[in-house]
């Protein structure tokens, strides 16, 4: 008999359909798995740099934010000595594992810069840092063996500001405005917890005028899609509203409401180190780590890196039109 309650459409027979769906299905949608078990067994490199005088903080942060101590070995220069030094340039590289996946993490620190009494062209040494790994990166890739490429290039250069200054100071403005095209750079408001909220508020609005004013070009958080959910898309407009991120470093731990935090100890209060509403260490953090790494990373390679390789074929291509010019012609 007709069953009551009108057409209820096809019966569902399991076997057959799973059937018809195996025989579309041809595999492809494993292809993410596959890239993903590559990547992990490869590993992943980022490679980091810290700038901006020293004192504000840069060594504290990089361990606070990684949770090493990356700087053990690290020898402090004395006044005297800091007069006539020059900047040079140190790399660690520590390799971290969180849930099977490795990642080899390169920190690029720049000690004494703008610590002598003459600081014109201190970003010079910084600059020829990052375009000699560029260099190597575009020898290794022309050359014979393109397999085990070690890929140095840098894929984000924090850079601390003073609180301590009323916005930029000239130095700043000459080092984002020279390294603005070769490296993502974010800007770091150092030491948040010697200023107040609403210092804080007002530094930040300054410095964003000024980078705007002098025309510097930090890193752009890229736009987020318009079908993500309402929640993405406003902690996606508060991370772009926080620039530049005020942070606080710490290598202690102290006891706040009965838990142990990472923070600093003051006679009239702890500031927390990974409380939001202390600074942006965490969003900082996050930024770096769990959102945007990728991002860095292919800005550095399908920007910066492919200015200086355009830059390079070009003088190499004008050498040789000049050098063909300069010879006389054997035949004709
Ligand atoms: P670097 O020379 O930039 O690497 O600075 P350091 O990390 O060596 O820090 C210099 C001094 O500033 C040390 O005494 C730190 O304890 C202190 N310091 C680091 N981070 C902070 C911070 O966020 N707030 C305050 N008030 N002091 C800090």
């Amino acid at each position: 008999a007709a069953p009551h309650g009108g057409w209820q459409g096809p019966v569902r027979q399991p076997g057959r359909r799973e059937a018809d769906q195996d025989k579309d299905y041809v595999g492809f949608a494993t292809l993410p798995n596959q890239v993903h078990r590559k990547s992990v067994k490869k590993g992943f490199d980022f490679t980091l740099m810290v700038a901006g005088e020293s004192g504000l903080g840069k060594s504290t942060l990089v361990n606070s934010l990684f949770l090493t101590d990356l700087y053990k070995d690290r020898k402090l220069l004395n006044a005297e000595e800091r007069i006539t030094q020059t900047v040079e340039i140190t790399k660690h590289t520590v390799d971290i594992e969180e849930k099977g996946v490795k990642l080899k993490l390169t920190i690029v620190d720049t000690p004494g810069f703008g610590d002598a009494v003459n600081n014109t062209e201190c970003w010079k040494s910084v600059a020829d840092y990052i375009d000699q790994q560029f260099e190597q990166y575009f020898r290794d890739e022309s050359g014979l063996n393109r397999k085990n490429i070690q890929d140095n290039r840098v894929h984000c250069c924090l850079y601390f500001i003073s609180p301590f200054g009323h916005g930029l100071r000239p130095l700043d403005v000459e080092f984002m405005k020279a390294l603005h095209e070769k490296v993502n750079i974010v800007p770091i408001l150092a030491k948040a917890d010697t200023l107040t909220p609403t210092e804080v508020k007002k530094k930040k609005f300054k410095i964003r005028e000024e980078i705007q004013q002098y025309g510097i070009k930090i890193y752009q958080f890229p736009d987020c899609d318009s079908d993500e959910d309402e929640d993405f898309k406003q902690q996606d407009q508060e991370l772009k509203d926080s620039i530049p991120f005020a942070v606080i470093g710490s290598n202690t731990v102290v006891e706040a409401k009965g838990k142990r935090v990472r923070g600093r100890l003051y006679p009239w209060g702890i500031v927390e180190v990974e409380n939001s509403a202390h600074c942006d260490f965490v969003k900082l953090r996050n930024m770096l780590v769990r959102t945007h790494m990728q991002d860095l990373k292919d800005v550095t390679r399908e920007t910066h890196y492919e200015n200086y390789r355009a830059h390079c074929i070009q003088s190499m291509t004008r050498m040789v039109v000049k050098e063909r010019n300069r010879k006389p012609r054997s035949r004709g």
